[in-house]
């Protein structure tokens, strides 16, 4: 079996409250060696279950951020509250933060500065940052380029941009995550951008309970499945699929440093 690392998944969520020992053996049974659970709904508490259920389960981690969704609720007592949580054994990430400019929830001004404020929380923790971007790539990587940007570096979740797009994130030195969209017929550049990226650069993730990939699309998406969108990279980069694992693999413990005294 391949060990996998689902590099985004939300376990914490609702959705998962009646079965959640069930995911995540049907995970271990698939060959998922770690999920990182990403903690990041509108306030403090979503970030303290992830980071709870890191301490209770040996291969799940932790991040904590606020989702770009609700940048404009974020209060300023907030950030040294989450300061601290990004200090904790088994926080491997900062986020997700980022730019989402499909569903427009918060103003644009405010997630722009939630984003910035997050970078600079990423820096102060020693964290790799979890960036969210939807249709606002050019805003992102104009946000990313004034930094700063943590030494510990950072990914682009479900990646959804083009090759060009790809090649700026990547020249600065950002990981793409891919989810289970490029299994979905009508994502032809974001196959594009996962066939162009470098293979020390790419990880694969569920964003479970969301975008559950082919042929499960439209249900309950969970770590297992990962394996899908695993296959959909090999057949575009035209390599196998132990070798696409062995490559996201190393990717996801090298970015999230998953070997760390003390986070591992
Ligand atoms: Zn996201
Ligand atoms: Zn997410």
């Amino acid at each position: 079996m391949l060990p996998i690392v689902d590099s985004h998944c939300h376990l914490d969520f609702e959705d998962f409250r009646d079965d959640l020992p069930v995911i995540l053996e049907r995970a271990r049974a698939a060959g998922i060696v770690g999920m990182v659970c990403v903690g990041s709904g509108g306030d403090l508490a979503t970030a303290e279950r992830a980071v709870v259920l890191a301490a209770k389960e040996p291969d799940v981690y932790a991040a904590i951020g606020i989702h770009p969704h609700d940048a404009g609720k974020v209060q300023p007592e907030l950030w040294p509250a989450l300061e601290e949580l990004g200090k904790r054994d088994r926080v491997v990430g900062v986020g997700e933060t980022g730019l989402d400019y499909f569903y427009d929830h918060s103003p644009r001004q405010a997630q722009r500065e939630v984003f910035e404020r997050f970078l600079r929380l990423a820096v102060a923790v020693k964290r790799p940052v979890i960036c969210h971007v939807r249709d606002a790539h050019d805003d992102a990587i104009d946000v990313l380029r004034a930094g700063p940007l943590p030494d510990a570096g950072g990914v682009i979740h479900c990646y959804s941009g083009n090759s060009d797009q790809a090649r700026r994130y990547l020249d600065l030195g950002l990981f793409l995550s891919f989810s289970g969209v490029l299994t979905f017929k009508k994502a032809d550049d974001i196959r594009a951008a996962a066939a162009y990226a470098p293979a020390d650069r790419i990880l694969v993730e569920t964003d479970a309970p969301y975008l559950a990939p082919m042929p499960h699309r439209g249900q309950r998406n969970e770590p297992a499945y990962v394996v899908k969108t695993l296959e959909a990279l090999a057949q575009v980069r035209g390599i196998s699929i132990s070798r696409a694992a062995e490559a996201t693999t190393a990717n996801a413990f090298r970015l999230f440093n998953l070997g760390m005294p003390g986070v591992s």
